[in-house]
């Protein structure tokens, strides 16, 4: 597929996030534009979460032309349909490492030292007594977020 802008033609990628991540927004309705496909493309080539200043270097980086406002407009639109990650501890976004959008919940393992994360599915057990101390509460469950900090086999080696 190819995207049509003032100048030249950015064509998608056939395979991995990029291309998972396009389908998925058309099928939500939402146009591809130049910014979503080179946002799209950054974070499936990143192997540790970005910030949305980072992504923008990046595009700039790689010969692109997206404004910050944008790129943050773009990933607000991948967040939501659960393509893409916020990681709080590190103000990052990460491409769903799953590839789909998942119903379950996920816990992100964040290296303290290195920075990569690792999406792993949060254990029924967790989920389980989260939604019942919530409810005891009477909290209204929107979603879980489980961030954790660890160091991973490759910096623990070190
Ligand atoms: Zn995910
Ligand atoms: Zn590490």
């Amino acid at each position: 597929m190819r995207v049509s802008r003032r100048r030249g033609a950015i064509v998608v990628a056939q395979t991995g996030f990029e291309a998972v991540a396009i389908k998925r927004l058309q099928q939500a309705g939402h146009r591809i534009t130049v910014p979503r496909v080179q946002v799209a493309r950054i974070l499936s080539r990143a192997d540790r979460p970005l910030t949305a200043y980072g992504v923008h270097q990046e595009i700039v980086a790689n010969g692109g032309r997206a404004d910050v406002v944008t790129v943050y407009r773009v990933l607000g639109t991948l967040v939501e349909l659960g393509l893409v990650h916020h990681i709080g501890v590190v103000d990052g976004y990460m491409a769903c490492s799953l590839n789909e959008s998942h119903e379950e919940d996920t816990e992100h393992v964040v290296c303290t030292s290195c920075g990569r994360v690792t999406e792993l599915p949060l254990p029924h057990e967790v989920a389980e007594r989260t939604a019942a101390q919530l409810n005891e509460l009477g909290y209204s469950h929107a979603q879980t977020r489980v961030e954790i900090l660890a160091v991973c086999p490759a910096c623990a080696v070190e």
